[in-house]
């Protein structure tokens, strides 16, 4: 426990080696506390579904003479269970992202596929909210990295911009080079955030608002699993915004130029 870990500290002072050691049960601690949070929240998390699901399921059972009632039980039943479904796949994608080094497979990517394929995934999602998604013009620069993982970030990012903006707006994407950095920044006209709540966003399961993420099925994970990418690249995501004026969401990755060459175990990469 961690009465333990600084009483070791304490004793351990003026040794160098023991004081390391010290340290490092801090962070195994740490580690461990961080574990059991995890743990914690993702059980909170997902009984309320599971609660829900299961009272429709016996008051359908109950309602079993009236049709209507049924179809209607049913129907709220689905809505319940493909928030469960989503919830379920965002805790995988976190523990997949934050089990897996994104440069153990890692290759030159071409970051205008990569907001091809994110733009792509979401298209039906802004159709469906009738928001324009604009992409500027290709960009011809490249990142080192997981194209699959950088597509899941940015494709959360534009997910993100379309449920938290009215019909009828715009996301505009951006690419451009800023010193040894690409940027990809992902804009919206939406709600926006406040200040307090904007410092918060990229925590596992932090929402602002519970009621409106609830009716949109947002899981408070995307941003978690944004982050987790883009440091695992080597890079950050920031975010800008202001109440009523709209969000911008910025992937900032490290440039791999034209003419640079990586090797990685036996594999030389251009
Ligand atoms: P969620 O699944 O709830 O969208 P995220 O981790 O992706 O979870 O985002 C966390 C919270 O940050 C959201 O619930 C929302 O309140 C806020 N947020 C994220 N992106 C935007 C955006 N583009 N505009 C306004 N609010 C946003």
């Amino acid at each position: 426990d961690t009465d333990a870990v600084i009483d070791v500290r304490i004793g351990a002072l003026g040794e160098h080696g023991v004081l390391l050691l010290a340290d490092d049960l801090t962070r195994a601690v740490r580690v461990e506390e961080t574990r059991r949070d995890f743990v914690a929240n993702v059980s909170h998390e997902l009984k309320t579904p599971v609660g829900a699901i299961t009272l429709l399921a016996e008051t359908m059972e109950d309602a079993a003479e009236d049709p209507d009632a049924v179809r209607r039980f049913a129907e709220r039943m689905q809505t319940e269970t493909r928030r469960l479904s989503h919830l379920v796949q965002e805790i995988i994608e976190l523990s997949r992202v934050q089990g897996s080094s994104a440069l153990t497979d890692a290759e030159p990517v071409e970051i205008d596929e990569v907001v091809e394929e994110a733009v792509a995934l979401n298209r039906n999602f802004a159709l469906g909210s009738n928001i324009e998604v604009a992409v500027g013009g290709s960009s011809g620069l490249r990142v080192f990295g997981s194209s699959s993982m950088l597509t899941t970030a940015l494709s959360n990012l534009i997910s993100n911009a379309i449920t938290y903006s009215d019909p009828r707006t715009r996301v505009g994407i951006s690419v451009r080079r800023d010193g040894g950095m690409v940027e990809v920044s992902v804009k919206d006209q939406g709600i926006g955030i406040a200040k307090d709540h904007l410092e918060r966003v990229f925590e596992r399961f932090f929402r602002v608002d519970r009621a409106r993420s609830r009716s949109t099925g947002g899981s408070g994970l995307g941003l978690a699993i944004v982050k987790h990418i883009a440091t695992d690249h080597g890079g950050e995501v920031t975010a800008w915004s202001m109440k009523g004026q709209g969000s911008t969401f910025t992937l900032r990755l490290p440039e791999m130029g034209r003419t640079e060459t990586i090797t990685v175990g036996s594999r030389t990469l251009e």
